[in-house]
This record gives C-alpha cells, structure tokens and sequence, in this order.
C-alpha cells in the first residue's frame, strides 16, 4: 500500500480559524495569528462546532489496496473517489493484496497464490474467447489490488479516523487509515491531535466487543 498527500487546502488552520472568526465578527477577518488559530479551533471543536472543519479539504493518492478495502472505504459518502475502473483497465496483470493471517502460514500461503494464479488465468482465458473486460472481471476475487484518489474535508477525515483506527476495524483499512494521518496530522495540529477512535478520549463504543486495548493516544 502506499499513500501520498496529493494536495490540500493552503494553511488548513488558518483557513478553519478565518472561517470561525466570520461567524463572531462583523467583517470577515482576513488574518489570525497561529496561536489565536488553534486556540479557537481547539475551542470551537470541544463545543461540537465541527462545520468550520469542513473548510479545509485533503487530497490523498492511495495506491495497491484491495478491493475488500477499497469496498469498505468508498462506504464513507462525504468523501469523494476516483478509483482505477476494472472496465477500462486490464486485469491480467493485476497484483492481488496477501493478508497478513495468510503470509503468516506458508500453507496457507500455496493455496492463495495458487488461487491467484488461476484466477488471472481464468481471466486471461474469458478475455481471449473475447469476452469484454467488463465482464471476465466478474470472476476476480475481492483481494484484488486497486488504486484510488481520494478526497475529504478535515470533519468527514475524522470521521473516517475515529471508525477506522479502531482495533476492531479491519487490518488493512486501519492501516490505510493510520497512513493518512500521519500525512495530515503535522499541517493541522489543533485539528488532528485528538484523531482516533472514541477510546482516545476514554469512552468505548464497542460495548462488549470492546479490544479492551485503548488506542494510543499521540502525544500532543
Ligand atoms: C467496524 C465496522 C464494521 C462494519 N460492518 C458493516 C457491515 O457488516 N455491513 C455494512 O453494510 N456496513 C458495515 N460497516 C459500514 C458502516 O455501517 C458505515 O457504512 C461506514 O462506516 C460509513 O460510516 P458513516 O455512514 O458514518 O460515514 P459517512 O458516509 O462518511 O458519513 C459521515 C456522517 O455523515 C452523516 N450522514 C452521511 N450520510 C447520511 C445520510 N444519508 N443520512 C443521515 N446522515 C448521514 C452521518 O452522521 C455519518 O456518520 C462497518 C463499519 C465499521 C467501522
């Protein structure tokens, strides 16, 4: 998997904090201090105040997911995609993504590859009696790598954050997860210190399927 910040809002703070400051002032303020910023974004996102983070948008290329998690990403509707189209794109050299549970056994290991390689051949073969790529992708299994841009405002990213980090979310969508923020967290403090799921702040929404293994608070 490999994550890049494409492209984001200029100064994400600044934007959010000028953005707030319009709903107190009776000219919309063109300056603010950093310090006066994250003081006030800090404030206004503990009052539940969140539609000011909406004003800074983050642009990521994220590049050999599978398709499983590419599936329970694009679940996330304030977000916008453009993912690699299996219509347009020919399969037969695609990469599909191992998981761990599986590398981790070298038995197991033989029977995915071997799943893999019939399963480009099958593909091959449907693409060769002139089926259309469109439809020989029916038979490509879900752990097929896929490549996607996408896009969010900081609200809707930490949204994602807090579901996706969680111990009980799925390995690789967590790591996904996990890339992004590091790629965001240093342009906007004030805005992603407190990124994770709800056990950051201390309360478990998972009730009795709890990890029990709060996620670890970054130092701030
Ligand atoms: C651990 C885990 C397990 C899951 N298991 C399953 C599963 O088995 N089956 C399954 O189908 N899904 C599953 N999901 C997906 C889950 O139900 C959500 O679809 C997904 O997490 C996106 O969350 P969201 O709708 O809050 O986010 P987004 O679409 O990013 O929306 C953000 C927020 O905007 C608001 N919003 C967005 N659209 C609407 C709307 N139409 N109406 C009202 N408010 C809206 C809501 O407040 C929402 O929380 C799972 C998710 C997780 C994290």
């Amino acid at each position: 998997m490999k994550v890049t910040l494409l492209n984001y809002t200029p100064d994400p703070e600044i934007t959010i904090a000028l953005a707030a400051r319009t709903c107190y002032s009776s000219k919309i303020p063109l300056t603010i201090s950093r310090e006066r910023a994250q003081h006030l974004i800090r404030q206004l996102t503990e009052r539940g105040h969140e539609s000011v983070l909406e004003h800074a948008s983050f642009t990521f290329s994220i590049e050999g997911i599978s398709r499983v998690t590419s599936h329970q990403l694009v679940r996330h509707r304030l977000a916008s995609y453009s993912q690699q189209s299996q219509r347009y794109v020919s399969m037969e050299e695609a990469n599909f993504i191992m998981p761990p549970s599986v590398a981790g056994s070298s038995e197991a290991q033989e029977v995915f590859l071997k799943a893999i390689e019939e399963n480009k051949k099958v593909y091959q073969e449907l693409v060769k009696l002139g089926i259309p790529q469109e439809d020989a992708r029916y038979m490509m299994a879900q752990g097929v790598a896929t490549n996607l841009v996408l896009s969010a405002n900081a609200r809707e990213l930490l949204h994602i954050f807090s579901l996706r980090l969680c111990n009980r979310a799925q390995w690789e969508i967590r790591e996904l997860a996990l890339q992004m923020l590091e790629l965001v967290k240093d342009l906007a403090p004030s805005v992603f210190e407190w990124a994770g799921p709800p056990c950051v702040e201390g309360n478990c929404r998972e009730g009795e399927n709890s990890c029990g293994k709060p996620w670890k608070r970054r130092e701030k």
